[in-house]
């Protein structure tokens, strides 16, 4: 199975009103309600493509028995949540039905204490172990320690099981000193960790960091993947107008599935690219629809180099 970790899990709501104008009441039109933040979204992706996939993390409160109850509904994710005390936070998107536009709330979350931390650590030290794949994404909630991704990282590389990292500032810079297997930052978050905005200068900063492979994701310009066996882009057919929320995460879960199916990079790549365009053009953010996946990944471009031995 593919372990996914979402510390700072959510109970994603989406209200669609017909126009948002603010200091007015609004009738709303539809209310969704789904299991959110990153892993989560990954672990759904990889799901619908038909790999097995464990979820682990943060759960409690009623708002994480809600977000239990809609998992235990996912076919292919197995929920590994480790209950805390806190309340599991909501964010709120409200969307204009008019413009398409979205206003985010999102609130902060629970503070994890120490015993629910290392609680945490135990569970995921079990984990790993029947793991053909690790995916940590996301951003830390209050209350765990800086260096969490540093140390799941090492613990993850400790048994053999290939690590994803997706995450930004301090976390990700100390989580890239653990040598993750791949890391896919986005162009802020690349430029962030690295002091570059020329990618090709940031990637290979990020690779000396630690990253044995380093994929930037660099929005409707597509994929930039480096480590030492080569250098490849993936350019999507065409900038796609559409809720790019999301889009990260199918790329990580391609990028994932085409590790555990031992693909060669170009076709990782492409599958990336597929599947995140398709999440772009989905209507629900961070849903894709299987037929357009299939139809953009005829139509997505790599071009690169192996690099000679
Ligand atoms: P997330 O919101 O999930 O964290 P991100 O900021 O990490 O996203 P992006 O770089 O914005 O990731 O998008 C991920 C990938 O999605 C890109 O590398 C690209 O392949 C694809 N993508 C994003 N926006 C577009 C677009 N407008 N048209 C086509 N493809 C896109
Ligand atoms: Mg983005
Ligand atoms: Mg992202």
């Amino acid at each position: 199975m593919i372990l996914t970790v979402t510390l700072n899990t959510a109970l994603d709501i989406t209200y669609r009103v017909r126009a948002l104008r603010p200091h007015t009441s609004h009738r709303v039109t539809e209310v969704t309600e789904r299991p959110g933040g990153k892993g989560l979204n990954v672990a759904r992706v990889l799901a619908a493509l038909g790999h097995e996939v464990t979820a682990t993390g943060f759960a409690g409160g009623a708002t994480g028995r809600s977000l239990r109850d809609q998992l235990a509904r996912t076919p292919g994710v197995v929920d590994a949540l480790v209950p805390v005390e806190g309340a599991t936070r909501r964010t709120v998107a409200v969307v204009d039905g008019t413009t398409g536009d979205t206003t985010q709330l999102n609130e902060p979350g629970p503070v994890i204490a120490p015993a629910e931390w290392s609680a945490f650590l135990d569970a995921y030290e079990d984990l790993v172990a029947s793991a053909a794949a690790v995916a940590l994404c996301g951003s830390l909630p209050p209350g765990v320690p800086v260096g969490a991704y540093a140390q799941l990282v090492r613990t993850a590389r400790a048994v053999g099981a290939p690590v994803l990292l997706d995450t930004s500032g301090e976390p990700l810079r100390r989580g890239v000193a653990a040598r993750p297997d791949i890391v896919k930052p986005n162009a802020d978050e690349l430029a962030e960790l690295t002091g570059s905005h020329d990618p090709s200068v940031a990637t290979r900063d990020a690779r000396r960091r630690g990253a044995h492979t380093v994929v930037a994701s660099l929005g409707a310009q597509g994929l930039l993947a480096v480590n030492a066996e080569g250098r490849w882009r993936a350019v999507p057919p065409r900038r796609i107008q559409g809720n790019p929320t999301g889009a990260g995460d199918s790329a990580a879960a391609g990028l994932l599935a085409g590790l555990v199916e031992h693909l060669p990079w170009p076709q990782r790549l492409a599958r990336a690219a597929a599947l995140s365009a398709a999440t772009v053009l989905a209507p629900v953010a961070g849903e894709f629809d299987r037929r357009t996946y299939e139809e953009l990944l005829d139509q997505v471009a790599v071009t690169g180099e192996a690099t000679a031995a």
